[in-house]
């Protein structure tokens, strides 16, 4: 994977970074981020991590996890340089509307949006952590433990536990090199998938009942009565929306978690040639060819409507 040599200038010349990754943040964003924290500290760099939302339980095994930071109130723009990972656009990290002298962008997502002086954008890598990795070699740096622990999350996640169509020769090249330079797999996969709270499993099994197919598009939902209900939240939903795509015969599944009054985030997952990312832009939303995402203010019911009209077309 080729790095633009001026993304390498850039982080070699300046000295104070800002690295922001995207609202609900997932194994690629956090690991991807802790990564880069940790190589630019390693060449006496200061950087921050930002993230609007708090990391959630199933990635506070990561090294680091406690360093990100949630508020942008004390920071200082113009002394710092961005570097936004896994997204391209400051919308994304909740903090539309701020400055910097410079901004640069790491990201694999398909829907890409005009914004950063450096853009490295590459749809096909399968996760940030992969581009962050051939980065840091790039550069000469060291893979140490901590790096190799948040860069194999990264990749995990976004692999889907090295099931999706993204996993190739690479990623597996990549894997283990991580693995040699000390990143556990099955303690990894154990922190990832083999935690859960009941209160947890209680609320998939409450989204799980909600399950109705129309037109091969599996519907589930999760409602803030069912938080209530289960003494859990939002950031327990994640990898919800993978379960009903499990059903061989699916082409969609549509997972709904209320986040206010008729306001509802839609996670989108599909198999094969479905490009849900092209659907999730429909509704100003965005994402990957098989897992992307959107708002929608709407009851359920007609949001699930407006969603098949779209597919349906
Ligand atoms: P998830 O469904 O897990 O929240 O997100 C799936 C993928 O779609 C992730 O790569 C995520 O970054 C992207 N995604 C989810 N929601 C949105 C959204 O509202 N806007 C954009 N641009 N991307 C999203
Ligand atoms: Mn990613």
């Amino acid at each position: 994977m080729k790095v633009p040599p001026e993304l390498i200038s850039f982080l070699k010349e300046k000295d104070n970074f800002f690295i922001a990754t995207h609202i609900n943040p997932d194994g690629d964003a956090i690991g991807s981020s802790l990564a880069l924290l940790f190589a630019l500290e390693s060449i006496g760099k200061n950087a921050l991590i930002y993230d609007k939302d708090p990391v959630p339980e199933i990635y506070r095994f990561l090294p680091g996890h406690e360093k990100f930071t949630h508020s942008i109130s004390g920071l200082n723009p113009s002394a710092h340089n961005l570097i936004l990972l896994d997204c391209n656009s400051l919308d994304r990290v909740g903090i539309d509307g701020v400055s910097f002298p410079f901004a640069s962008v790491i990201d694999h997502h398909e829907t890409e949006k005009e914004f950063g002086d450096i853009k490295w954008v590459k749809p096909d890598a399968a996760a940030t952590g992969m581009m962050v990795f051939f980065l840091l070699k790039t550069m000469g740096l060291e893979i140490t433990r901590e790096i190799a622990i948040s860069l194999y999350t990264a990749v995990v996640i976004d692999t889907g536990g090295f099931r999706y169509s993204n996993t190739d020769a690479e990623v597996l090249r990549v894997a283990a090199e991580l693995v040699q330079a000390g990143a556990n797999p099955a303690e990894i996969s154990k922190s990832l998938y083999e935690m859960w709270s009941e209160k947890r499993f209680r609320l998939l099994i409450m989204a799980l009942n909600s399950l109705e197919i129309r037109y091969m598009v599996a519907f589930t939902a999760v409602t803030r009565e069912m938080y209530i209900k289960t003494g859990t939240g939002p950031e327990d939903t994640e990898h919800f929306s993978n379960f009903p795509r499990m059903m061989q015969d699916i082409r969609m599944s549509a997972f709904f978690r209320e986040t206010g009054d008729n306001e509802w985030k839609v996670s989108l997952r599909s198999r094969g040639e479905v490009n849900v990312a092209r659907i999730a832009e429909l509704f100003k939303g965005g994402g990957h060819k098989n897992a992307a995402g959107y708002k929608v203010k709407a009851t359920l019911e007609s949001a699930k409507e407006s969603l098949l009209s779209h597919l349906l077309q």
